[in-house]
């Protein structure tokens, strides 16, 4: 069994102790996974995985006084706090039969690490790691680590129909990690995607914003946008359909692609700049001098957004913050400090610095706009103003009367009096009035006046 240590890897102290007592008590246990591969690459460990030879209730009764969670128990897994920790433990295994190319039939344990390391994905998953044996590497995950490959552990094709969420998966892992995908896994991916549709939607969503939020994400949506099309089938519009406008060099889905890879690994802004312009093929005209116009894609672009995230079961947070971006994408602001307040008004700060990132990667990502030309450093000043304004008064929260003072001064509770708090709420936004009790009850007291004698 290839051993070999990695050096440097220092252990959080709860893991090392979780290996320590397994092992005390007679268990095979190891690091696998994730965590393996990150370490190696120097990258931060988003999990500690371990599998045992144990079984559940064996590795319970090591943690009995600890707290552990029945977390997926059918499967082998158990998760152990420890000082603080989540730990997730899973016995060995092999997975059964796929027979609906998304989930075993069965899971047998097995008492094998490498049966253990042979179900997983790809070769760099499928390492395991023991601070006192060194790691176990039965499929070279660490040559193809070095090589910056993803490589199927076996046959691509068969892994694939075993469960097509891998093939997904690859991407991501070569978004996120800026690796390839090794020819036959490359060929299998192209050849088996058509089966991505029998995937739950929501493991689909996981590994699809992962990908989007990689630092190769424009790369490996351009390289597979046939597969990207089988996760969104409402994308496929979009690919080669030409702008026909001297403002844009690519077609709609080369453009897309680029404003992915401009924008910030914000998931929310990548999710937006990967549907932002999905509308576009169907809002298509052509003027009298022959050049492409997109009038009304934003909102039909929402819409079909909306539909595509419901779909793949995003909360409506997301589905919400999303909307947002692409309904204003498009629209001009002004840079000066009482439009920059009043965007901050209508969709927040945090949503504003989003749209600007957006809107500054769509005009990068027409590739005919360079960071010098005016209209992006435009959008610059905007974000410094955004950020110098970020504290003023934004919302009627904030704002020093509210609906009880206006009462006192003589208003009824209804339509005036909401009106009268945005109008104050408008006045200080725009420096026109200071956001003190004193000078709103008189400001207030003045509109009311104003207010009766129109009457
Ligand atoms: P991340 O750091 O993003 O969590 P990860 O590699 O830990 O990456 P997980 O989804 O947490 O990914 O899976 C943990 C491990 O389980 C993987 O490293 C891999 O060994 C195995 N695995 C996960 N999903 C699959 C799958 N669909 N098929 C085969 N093995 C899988
Ligand atoms: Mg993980």
């Amino acid at each position: 069994m290839a051993k070999r240590e990695i050096g440097g890897w220092i252990l959080p102290i709860p893991v090392d102790r979780l290996l320590k007592r397994l092992h005390d008590a007679g268990y095979e246990a190891y690091l696998v996974g994730g965590c393996v591969r990150d370490c190696i690459l120097g990258r931060a460990v988003n999990d500690y995985d371990v599998a045992t030879v144990a079984l559940p209730e064996q590795v319970k009764a090591c943690f009995a006084k600890e707290k552990v969670l029945e977390t997926g128990i059918r499967h082998g897994t158990v998760t152990v706090v420890l000082e603080g920790m989540a730990l997730e433990v899973t016995t060995y295994r092999i997975d059964g039969d796929y027979a609906d190319g998304r989930r075993p039939d069965s899971v047998t344990f097995t008492s094998h690490l490498i049966q253990d390391l042979s179900r997983r994905d790809f070769t760099i998953n499928a390492m395991a790691y023991h601070p006192r044996e060194g790691l176990v590497d039965p499929f070279g995950g660490w040559a193809d680590l070095q090589a910056k490959t993803i490589r199927c552990v076996g046959v691509p094709q068969t892994r694939f129909e075993e469960d097509a969420l891998r093939i997904l998966r690859a991407l991501r892992f070569a978004s996120q990690l800026s690796f390839a995908l090794d020819v036959d896994t490359a060929d299998a991916v192209h050849s088996l995607c058509g089966r991505l549709p029998c995937i739950a939607r929501e493991r689909v969503q996981t590994e699809l914003v992962k990908l989007l939020v990689g630092k190769e994400a424009g790369q490996v949506l351009l390289g597979y946008s046939d597969v990207i099309c089988t996760a969104i089938p409402q994308l496929k519009p979009s690919i080669g359909f030409a702008h026909d406008n001297p403002h844009h060099r690519y077609d709609v889905w080369t453009h897309t692609c680029q404003t992915v890879a401009l924008c910030g690994e914000d998931p929310v802004v990548r999710l937006a700049a990967l549907l932002h312009d999905v509308g576009k093929p169907f809002c298509f005209s052509r003027d009298e001098n022959g050049m492409g116009h997109f009038y009304g894609h934003a909102a039909q672009s929402v819409e079909i957004a909306s539909d595509i995230m419901k779909t793949l079961r995003f909360d409506s947070k997301t589905i919400h913050e999303v909307e947002t971006l692409i309904r204003w994408h498009d629209v001009p602001i002004v840079p000066t400090e009482k439009s920059v307040r009043r965007w901050l008004a209508r969709i927040g700060v945090q949503q504003l610095r989003r749209l600007l990132d957006l809107k500054k990667a769509d005009l990068l990502a027409t590739g005919t706009r360079r960071h010098e030309d005016p209209q992006v450093q435009q959008l610059d000043t905007i974000a410094s103003l955004a950020e110098q304004n970020a504290t003023t008064c934004l919302t009627l929260r904030q704002l020093h009367v509210d609906g009880n003072d206006l009462i006192r001064l003589g208003f009824l509770p209804g339509r005036l009096l909401g009106d009268t708090l945005q109008r104050l709420l408008q006045e200080v936004m725009d420096g026109d009035c200071v956001n003190k009790k004193e000078a709103l009850c008189m400001r207030a007291q003045e509109l009311l006046i104003e207010k009766e004698e129109t009457i």
